[in-house]
């Protein structure tokens, strides 16, 4: 084992947020076999991480960002926070989390009034946050079958696309005794998505109908049968993804006190990770404040919005039907993670006032315009970064952000996996379920300026000379 990795060893338990039993962290649980909740997962001997001030988990955390140790570099940096059971040996590391904070361009900056940043979570391995989650739950597989002794662990995911990009990486990585396969919305997820799981080796399956038709398929599957699912209501993924909330406050030195976080919300999972990162950070004095997270939907998927947009008192919990949306990752009407987000911004709210949790609406036109615009001021953002963009925008225009504020958009995977929504804008040829009008100031398209018919017959140097005259010609270059 190496010298820096930790000797402490917590004690993981599921709590049910339907009816509050807790259960043992050391088996395969999803829902509440008692009520059908979903469950926290909960370090039973967090007080002890308490003999120890703010301060030095301070220290600590920037101690490990020069470890050697690849067990401590990736989201376990913080593995006294996240899952403190683990052995070394069990950690999957695939060079995951501690994405960069890039300032948006000081252009961007303009437009949008006040200082922001995005933090790209598409710069990790399979290009979306989900890899962070993964992380852990692939560690935690790894964990059981070496403490059980298991010979065979079929994993299996229901995806709106970067879920199975991810679990699939992880489990061809790991390798045996695991085997992935997925389950996937036919024709809902983007040719780069459905690659990903294809190239690792998946066994990739196909459904008609929407994520939320998948994900009810892959519930019964885990009801019934043994395999181990990987999708939101795994406790273990959700754990690994808080890691986002302790990069950035280490990011900006420990003190959260004025930033905003912008989140893109589809089944819940990471916001509500991020915040239960936070309130663990404040709970051990690492932060004295916490920031506020807005979270952030699509007109066309945004049952949380429309829940707190409600009074409090008349709130009541409805699925939505989605519609089309260009922010396909976020398209989900029937979040499985909505009893955390309730658990979660509660506290949340409790803890950092009624301004610490607030959720706001996008439309498609304006994610899509947020991320063309993004894009152009040199950044590598998704449909769902250009939706917290919107986000940002719209938060700014009600007033709900202001001056001396400092924002941090999720930028939750890479520009390339979604880069057919770009085309459409383009091209101008959304379908019109999407009602996005492209604006043709920002379209973009190659142009050939020479006919193939050029190139033919004639000698490199030929040809260079004719090709160079061509360039010269359209860009309207000076001689010199
Ligand atoms: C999964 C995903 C989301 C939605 O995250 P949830 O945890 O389901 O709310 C947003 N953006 C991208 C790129 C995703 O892959
Ligand atoms: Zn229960």
């Amino acid at each position: 084992m190496s010298h820096d990795f930790p000797s402490y060893r917590g004690h993981m338990e599921y709590r049910c947020l339907g009816c509050g039993t807790r259960r043992p962290g050391d088996s395969l649980l999803y829902t509440c076999p008692d009520c059908g909740g979903v469950f926290l997962l909960e370090n039973t001997d967090f007080a002890a991480l308490k003999e120890h001030d703010g301060q030095y988990w301070r220290d600590l955390f920037d101690a490990r960002l020069s470890t050697r140790t690849t067990a401590l570099r990736g989201v376990f940096t913080y593995y006294d926070l996240l899952a403190p059971i683990f052995d070394e040996e069990d950690i999957v590391y695939l060079g995951e989390a501690h994405t960069p904070v890039v300032d948006a361009s000081p252009a961007l900056q303009a437009r949008v009034g006040i200082p922001f940043a995005y933090k790209n979570d598409g710069q990790n391995p399979s290009a979306s946050f989900k890899d962070r989650g993964m992380a852990c739950a692939f560690s935690c597989l790894k964990w059981l079958c070496r403490s059980n002794s298991w010979d065979e662990v079929l994993t299996v995911c229901a995806s709106t696309g970067d879920t199975s990009a991810a679990a699939a990486l992880y489990a061809a990585y790991v390798g045996s005794p695991l085997k992935s396969v997925v389950l996937l919305p036919h024709g809902k997820v983007t040719p780069q998505q459905l690659a990903q799981p294809l190239g690792s080796g998946a066994t990739v399956l196909e459904l008609p109908g929407v994520f939320d038709d998948c994900m009810k398929v892959v519930e019964i599957l885990a009801e019934n049968y043994r395999v181990a699912l990987l999708n939101s209501k795994n406790a273990w993924r959700i754990l690994g993804q808080e890691s986002f909330a302790y990069e950035t406050a280490q990011w900006y030195g420990w003190d959260v006190s004025n930033l905003c976080l912008f989140v893109p919300v589809g089944n819940a999972g990471n916001i509500t990770a991020i915040m239960n990162g936070f309130l663990k950070m404040l709970d051990l004095g690492i932060i004295t404040s916490l920031p506020r997270i807005f979270g952030v939907q699509s007109e066309h998927a945004d049952p949380v919005y429309r829940y707190y947009s409600a009074p409090a008192e008349t709130r009541v919990w409805e699925p939505v039907t989605v519609r089309p949306s260009v922010a396909q990752a976020a398209m989900i009407g029937n979040p499985v993670s909505f009893p955390r987000v309730r658990e979660l911004a509660e506290r949340f709210i409790q803890t950092g006032g009624e301004r610490a949790f607030q959720v706001v609406q996008v439309t498609e036109q304006q994610i899509m315009d947020a991320m063309i615009q993004a894009n152009r001021h040199g950044h590598i953002v998704c449909t769902q970064g250009g939706e917290t963009l919107a986000g940002l925008m719209n938060a700014r225009a009600l007033g709900l952000v202001g001056e001396g504020e400092r924002a941090v958009l999720d930028s939750t995977a890479h520009q390339l996996k979604f880069s057919g929504f770009q085309n459409m804008y383009f091209s101008n040829t959304f379908p019109p379920e999407y009602g996005v009008r492209p604006d043709p100031s920002l379209a973009n398209m190659p142009e050939l300026v020479l006919p193939e018919s050029e190139r033919e017959g004639k000698s490199v140097a030929e040809f260079a000379k004719l090709g160079a005259r061509a360039v010269a010609d359209r860009l309207k270059l000076a001689g010199k």
